[in-house]
Parts: structure tokens; sequence; C-alpha cells
């Protein structure tokens, strides 16, 4: 037996002005996937390992991720599509393996994951196709309709890609061994709230996981997950989903899927979470007597598709005179090569940040001392343990005891080996700040006092009243009432 494997991974934010391309994706072609991937604990790591075990012949087509940002570069797109489906139809494979984000866009194709499933469908023909999605991915008709079974993430923050892309190569080989059918169900419902609460620790995820694993418990059900939805995508398919895969029961996966549809609905007002001002997140913090307390930038989220350049709150920081901060990140290749320019002890002084577009604070002025310069890579230790991160050159000041982490690349730290890696030690710090929406948690909570969620301006601000949609089906929520 043969399996095509793939990757390719994205979540677009249509508002950034940022466009993605292949040089963001850095893909790995054929045996490199696998030598890349393996003993990974990420989806392509599981796919390998049951694939490996089960003695099923690995087809690597092109496994390629880059950090969220706008969409793709529409030739990039192409190229990436066409590479898989290409790897796909010269392998004469018995099934195909995919690990997808869901929330895809290239430029002129809103539905970026649905045309790639659909030209490996068209391909592979009633052969299984079976994929894995972030839990922001927005499902759609065109994506349903061509794979056989989907396996969405469980855990937000995201810790189950390994488990998922297992279960995944699981099923595909009970499919090709012919003792499941997998069909699936989806049903999206008019809601894309705000990713703020869409945590699977607390909140109406729990409510919601806790009923689609009793499903799960049913005769017939191989998986049921849940897609709240990434509401940064200006496209027709946003919206929560909830999707059932069953052994050849079209009916209850439909009927499950009806269940969570509902109780998405009902539950939608707890998506919903107040953030607190600047002013007042940094003068609690300052002010905490003990740390490290934790000043979530989550409007300025590398990983929702944010630039990690934003300059508020490090603003507000500097006039308040905040100590003993360690700040991840701000991305300015500029200022990167200015501090290499002076070297390790030496001054820099220029404006740092606030460069990409007009969201997220102006350029700030400082005058800093050069603490550490590295090359940027890193190994993860927390999140998708033991892949490589390259936020480029690296270089942190230090601003009269904030010390900032400037960067070539966007890069939202939720891994503390960012801080470590550039000689500073989270726990240590008395004031975190971290572009990121929420995924630091998994790692940084143990160790921190507090978190506080601040409400600075940016691309992945939870307030959606700012972005200006014209794409999304209305009416739809929260934008308007229903
Ligand atoms: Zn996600």
């Amino acid at each position: 037996m043969k399996v095509a494997v793939g990757m390719l991974s994205h979540e677009t934010n249509t508002f950034s002005t940022v466009k993605t391309s292949l040089r963001d994706f850095n893909p790995l072609c054929g045996n490199e996937i696998v030598e890349f991937y393996k003993g990974t604990r990420s989806g392509v790591g599981g796919f390998i390992d049951v694939l490996e075990e089960e003695g099923v012949e690995i087809v690597p087509t092109v496994a390629a991720g880059a950090t969220p940002a706008g969409p793709l570069d529409r030739r990039d797109y192409d190229y990436l599509v066409g590479e898989i489906v290409e790897g796909v139809a010269s392998g004469g494979v018995d099934g195909v393996l995919l690990a997808l984000h869901g929330a895809m866009v290239a430029e002129g194709v809103p539905e970026a994951e649905g045309i790639l499933l659909g030209a490996v469908k068209g391909i592979v023909g009633d052969k299984p196709v079976i994929c894995t999605l972030d839990l922001h991915g927005l499902i759609s008709e065109m994506m349903v309709s061509n794979v056989d079974a989907i396996f969405g993430y469980d855990t937000n923050p995201h810790v189950d890609m390994y488990e998922r892309g297992v279960e995944a190569a699981g099923v595909m080989v009970a499919a090709l061994e012919g003792r499941v059918r997998p069909t699936t169900a989806f049903k999206k419902v008019r809601m894309m709230p705000p990713t703020i609460n869409q945590r699977t620790t607390e909140g109406p995820m729990v409510k919601l996981l806790r009923r689609a694993r009793e499903m799960e418990e049913e005769p017939g059900v191989i998986n049921v997950c849940l897609f709240p939805a990434f509401p940064y995508a200006d496209v027709q398919r946003v919206g929560s989903s909830a999707v059932a895969v069953t052994d050849d029961d079209p009916a209850l996966a439909e009927e499950l899927c009806e269940e969570l549809g509902d109780m998405f609905w009902e539950l939608r007002e707890e998506f919903l979470k107040p953030l607190t001002p600047v002013e007042e997140a940094v003068y609690r913090a300052v002010r905490a007597e003990e740390g490290p307390i934790i000043l979530a930038d989550v409007a300025d989220n590398p990983g929702g598709g944010s630039p990690g350049d934003g300059t508020v709150i490090l603003r507000e920081l500097i006039r308040r005179g905040a100590k003993d901060v360690g700040f991840a990140i701000i991305k300015d290749p500029e200022a990167v090569e200015g501090a290499i320019g002076v070297g390790v002890r030496g001054t820099l002084e220029m404006e740092i940040g606030g460069k990409t577009d007009g969201y997220h604070g102006r350029p700030i002025p400082v005058r800093g001392e050069v603490r550490t310069i590295t090359d940027g890579v890193f190994v993860h230790k927390a999140g998708a343990v033991g892949v490589r991160a390259d936020v480029g050159r690296t270089a942190v000041i230090d601003v009269d005891g904030i010390e900032i982490i400037l960067t070539e690349k966007s890069h939202a730290p939720n891994d503390p080996e960012v801080f470590r890696r550039n000689g500073i030690e989270p726990r240590d710090k008395k004031i975190l700040v971290l572009k990121s929406r929420g995924h630091f948690r998994a790692a940084y909570e143990p160790f921190s006092k507090e978190v506080i969620e601040v409400d600075a301006p940016g691309l992945t601000s939870p307030n959606l009243g700012w972005f200006k949609y014209e794409n999304v089906p209305r009416p739809i929520w929260p934008l308007d009432q229903i």
C-alpha cells in the first residue's frame, strides 16, 4: 500500500498588507519531509509514525507552512498546489493524507484548500483523501465534498497536532483495509466569534467539546470536531462549523452536526470577552508585587496574521518607566541590521517598530544597549516540539530595563525558547509582553502570575466592528444582530 503525504498550512489574514510568498513557506520536497518531520510532535510526524508502523509506503509530496500574513501570491499558490497534485498523480497511491490549516486564502482564490482538495480528489477518485485541519479552519462545502474524513485539532492552544495526525493516518489505514468507510458532514452557523475566547480549557468550547467527545462514544462515530472560526479572513466561508465523520452513516453525521450547530449558536455570547485598556494593563503590571505578569498583545498576534511590530504597549511601558521587562517581539529587520552594525554592547539609537502598516502604532524612537545577537534559529520545546523555528537574525536591546527582542521575521512568541535563545530567562522577568492571542498559555501560564489581555490596536483585534468586511455572508453575528 502507498499513501501520499503532504502539508500546506497558512492562516491567512486578508486584512494584512503583507503578501505571503513561496519564500515564506520554505517548502520541503520528497524525502526531506520524512527527515524533517519524523520524530516531531507535528501532524506530519503523526502520519509518518503510523504509516511506518503499519508498513505502508510513504509517498512524500510537499510540506510547506508559513507564518500567518496576507493572501498567498497567486503564482506561488498555484505552484505549491501543482507540486502536491503532481506528487499524488505520479505516486500511484492508494490514499492521500494532507495536513492543512483550513483558513488559507490566495489572491483571487478564497477557497484555497477547497481547490487543492478538489484537484487531489479529481486524481485519486474513490480512493480515500483524509486531512487534518487547525481548529481555526473555515469549513466549506467544497472542502467537505472532496475529502473522506477531517480531523480538526481539539485543543487551543494547539497541542494535539501529532495526535490528530496519528488518528487521521489510523483511519486511512483502516479505510484502505476495508474496515471502515468514512463519510463526513458539516454544519455552518451564522456566527464568527473573535478568537479571544476560543480556548479549550475554559469558556464555551469546553461545553461543545464535552458533547463532541460524548458523540464519539456512539457506535459508528469516527470523529467529531469543532471549528469556532477565524474571523480575520474576509471570505464567504467564514463562520463557526461542526464536522462529524461516521462509518458509512451520512444521516448520523448530519444529525450530530445539527445538534452542535445549535449549541454553537446558543453559546455565542460566551465567546465575547472584555480586554484591558493599554494604560490600565501597564499600570497593573508595573504595580504588581510579583511577576511574571504577562501582557498579551492580542491584536498584534503574528500567529493570526498581524505583523508583530506594534508599538502601542511599548510606548506606554517606556512612558511609565517600567523595568525588568522582556518584550517579544518587534519585527524590524532594519533595527536588527542597525544592532548588528553597532555590535554587542554598542548603543542603538533609532526608531523601531510600527513600520509595516498604519494599524499598529507609530515607529518609536529608542536608545538602547545591544545585549545579544543571534541567528534566530531554535528548536521548539513547546507546541510542535522538535520542529525548528527560524525568526531571522535577532538582536536584543535593553532600553532602560526593557529588553526588546528585535527579529527579522514575524513570529508569535508562544515558546519561551525565543527568549532563552536570545539570552533572556522569561521566568525571571517582572513583566513579559507577548505578541500572541493565546497559544502562549500552554508554555507560559505554569510560571506566570497573571495574564492581562491588552486592548491595543491591530489586525487581530477582537473588536470585529473595526474591520471593513466585504465578502462575509450577512447577516452574521456579532457584526449583525440576528
Ligand atoms: Zn489555530
